[in-house]
């Protein structure tokens, strides 16, 4: 079997080793800085100025989308713009149901939680989080026996931001505890090389436009993949041309980083191969691929399909994936037969 490695690539839109954390100055600060997810934005504007205006605590606000779009950074938007803090925690980190009412009980009057990885959490943790959301309270059982209390305790009127990669993993009771839901889209590369401008500009790095353009259409349509992409193609020009991001530079580095014009690397087109070499094209059930890859169904569902689905490479279907006749041509496959953009191998 050939050695994948999806954890540490350069197009890995989850965080990975050199990533910058929460303090990141490349992260926009308010709406107008936010760029792209248009409807998304003009929605969340109109209900931040509504909730301001009544002066009340935003409705709780639910984010879907792939990794790396900017949910967590549009959490900390939405408590920027209703002027409150924000709490950030994970679905995972919280074990417990009394982890999640130390959390609850800290917060101020306004305050956003965001929570990211939502569907993570457990049952236990779960039960709390519905009458916090729903009445802003939550009952505590203290002792056992005879000594057992229990306590109804008022929480402060709070807003939940929950981001998940997944809707659908969510429980119905805690999907209609979100008052909105909103989902991020993939980046077109117009508004990922917005994107990379601004970053430069804030790292102090020039770019030339079209040099922006390359750097954004080859970012899987992802912001987080273009501003890391900035910061190696930067490495390279500095070497290469006086420090200034141009088309060939950024061309060279790119190639030299073994991430071609679509912005796939080694490893997308290894999987590809895969299902073309070991199951013609496919379909091949999700488990049978990630076997076949050495790689966990989630990691391909979540991080590595989306984008591959948006660009025409891949599709699913009830039996399985199977590739297209794009991918197949983009990777120098020869067709066998082809027909309505799905190989079919005889
Ligand atoms: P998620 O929480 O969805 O995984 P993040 O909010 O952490 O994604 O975003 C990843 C990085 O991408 C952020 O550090 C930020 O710099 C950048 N980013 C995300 N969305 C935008 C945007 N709309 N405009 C500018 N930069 C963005």
């Amino acid at each position: 079997m050939e050695d994948f490695d999806f954890e540490n690539r350069i197009v890995s839109p989850t965080e990975i080793m050199g990533d910058t954390d929460s303090d990141n100055p490349l992260r926009p600060r308010s709406l107008d800085d936010y760029i792209g997810q248009e409807k998304a934005k003009q929605n969340l504007a109109v209900y931040i100025e509504a909730a301001k205006q009544r002066n009340e605590s935003l409705d709780h606000v639910l984010l879907y989308g792939p990794p790396g779009l900017g949910k967590t950074t549009l959490s900390g938007i939405i408590a920027n713009e209703l002027g409150v803090n924000l709490r950030i925690t994970s679905g995972p980190a919280i074990e417990k149901p009394g982890d999640l009412a130390a959390i609850l009980t800290n917060l101020n009057e306004g305050d956003v939680l965001f929570i990211d990885e939502i569907h993570r959490i457990s049952r236990a943790v779960e039960e709390i989080l519905y009458p916090a959301m729903e009445d802003f309270a939550i009952d505590i059982v203290t002792g056992k026996g005879q000594m057992a209390a229990a306590y109804h305790l008022p929480l402060p009127h709070f807003t939940l931001v929950g981001a998940t990669t997944r809707a659908g993993q969510l429980t119905a009771p805690l999907r209609d505890r979100f008052g909105v839901t909103l989902r991020l889209e993939l980046y077109t590369p117009e508004e990922l090389a917005r994107i990379v401008t601004r970053s430069a500009s804030i790292l102090g790095i020039k770019i030339e436009p079209d040099g922006a353009l390359e750097i954004a259409s080859r970012s899987r349509g992802t912001p987080r993949i273009a501003n890391r992409m900035l910061k190696r193609v930067r490495d390279f020009a500095q070497v290469m041309s006086d420090g200034v991001i141009t088309l060939p530079t950024a061309q060279i580095a790119l190639e030299r980083l073994e991430i071609d014009e679509l912005g796939l690397d080694a490893n997308d087109r290894r999987m590809l191969s895969a299902i073309v070499k070991f199951y013609r094209g496919g379909p091949v059930g999700l488990e049978t691929l990630a076997a076949a890859i050495g790689e966990e169904a989630v990691t391909i569902e979540d991080v590595i399909e989306p984008y591959l689905m948006q660009i025409g490479f891949l599709n699913r279907t009830p039996r399985g994936r199977c590739i297209t006749k794009a991918a197949c041509l983009h990777l120098g496959y020869h067709l066998p037969s082809a027909s309505d953009g799905q190989i079919k191998f005889e």
